[in-house]
Formats: structure tokens, C-alpha cells, sequence
């Protein structure tokens, strides 16, 4: 098995591309941290605040946005991860990752609070529980012809997209499973799991950008 530690995950300094961390205090990090890695980019895994100043993007992983929460808290994370998206700094979240972008939360636990950024109402385990996690190919114009195939697991969906925010994708029925706003970007699928790439691509095209303005 392999342990992902918190330095560099890439080949060294000859390779070295965008810096990205995948915040890694609960969920399937290694997934995306193994995605990015294989783009190119510079992946180190986020548990502290100073971990956080080192990246030019980060990944909020899928998992339990509650604990997610409650984690980030305890860690004094949750108001450096505020001030970096207020920044602009890119953020990509995936299912999990999602709510914590998500600035209203519907079905939320008693207390639980997102960090916020995007302009949306998400509501957590949107299509059910476990059981009823499903897969289906998406239409996402942003990322070519080609339709995504998506994972649904306990995922959220975006019930209502604010003036600031743009749907990326929707269920065949409307239902909005993909959003972006300026440098966050968000899905209520799983893209690091099922060998789809374009999204993370798009993530990083928009790491690449700021990481170019913070350098000029
Ligand atoms: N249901 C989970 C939550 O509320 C999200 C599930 C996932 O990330 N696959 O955080």
C-alpha cells in the first residue's frame, strides 16, 4: 500500500507544475492527490494552516462534509480555508467538497456550517442513501462533446444557483450537479474515481492562471 505524507507527492523540482493540495482530513484525498499528480501538477496533502499559505489550488475531497466540517474547525482551519477562498484562491470540491463550497446548506446536521464561496443552495444526500448511489453520462459543455460519466455516492445536488454562480451540468431531469464561480469549482459526482480527467484539467487550467497573476 501506499502512504501519501504531507511533502511533495510529484517527481521533483524538473517536473515541477502548479502547486495543488488536497485537503486531507477526511475523505478520498488520495484519489484526487493521485489524479492531479498524474496531470502534472505539484500535489501535497492539506491538514494545517500553514500547509494551506504553500498551494496555488486545492481539492476538497468527497467523504462526510460533517466531520469534513468538524475537522476543520478542530485544526483551525475553517477561517484560513475562508480567507483563501475570499483571496481567490482556486478550489475545486467534489461531492463532500461541494457542500463545504456550498454557501446555504438544506439538510445540514444540527450545526454543521460550509465555508462557503459559492452562490448556491446544495442539499446534502440529495438522491438518498448509500444504496442508492448511481452512475450516468453527463453533458458538460465547458469540457467538449464527449459526456462525462458520472458517480453519485450520497451526493447533493444544487438546488438553486445564485446570480454569481453558473451550472456546469444537470440531470436529464434539471437538477444542477456541477457549478462554477470565478476560480471555485464544484461537482456533486465523483470525477477522480471513474479515470475522468477533464475536470480536474479545468481546475488546474484555472490554478495555472492565478498561479501566473501571483507571479507577475
Ligand atoms: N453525503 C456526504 C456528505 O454529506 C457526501 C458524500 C460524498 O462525498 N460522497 O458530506
Amino acid at each position: 500500500m501506499t502512504t501519501l505524507r504531507s511533502e511533495s507527492l510529484d517527481a521533483g523540482p524538473a517536473q515541477a507544475g502548479p502547486r495543488v493540495g488536497v485537503l486531507a482530513l477526511q475523505g478520498d484525498f488520495r484519489e484526487h492527490a493521485r489524479v492531479l499528480a498524474s496531470l502534472g501538477a505539484t500535489v501535497s496533502l492539506v491538514r494545517r494552516p500553514a500547509e494551506l499559505d504553500e498551494v496555488d489550488g486545492l481539492v476538497i475531497p468527497g467523504g462526510e462534509s460533517s466531520v469534513m466540517d468538524k475537522l476543520a474547525r478542530a485544526y483551525g482551519l475553517q477561517h484560513p480555508l475562508r480567507d483563501a477562498i475570499a483571496a481567490g484562491l482556486p478550489v475545486y470540491g467534489t461531492c463532500a467538497g461541494l457542500i463545504m463550497l456550498a454557501d446555504t446548506l438544506r439538510d445540514a446536521i444540527a450545526g454543521q456550517e460550509s465555508l462557503g464561496g459559492l452562490d448556491v443552495v446544495v442539499r446534502r444526500n440529495a438522491f438518498g442513501s448509500q444504496n442508492q448511489s448511481f452512475e450516468t453520462d453527463l453533458e458538460v459543455p465547458a469540457l467538449g462533446d464527449a459526456p462525462v460519466h458520472a458517480v453519485f455516492i450520497r451526493g447533493p445536488v444544487v438546488e438553486s444557483v445564485g446570480p454569481d454562480a453558473t451550472p456546469l451540468a444537470s440531470l436529464a431531469d434539471g437538477r444542477v450537479v456541477a457549478v462554477e464561480q470565478g476560480n471555485l469549482l464544484g461537482t456533486s459526482f465523483h470525477p477522480e474515481i471513474t479515470g475522468e480527467h477533464r475536470f480536474h484539467e479545468y481546475f488546474l487550467g484555472k490554478v495555472r492562471a492565478r498561479a501566473g497573476r501571483t507571479a507577475a
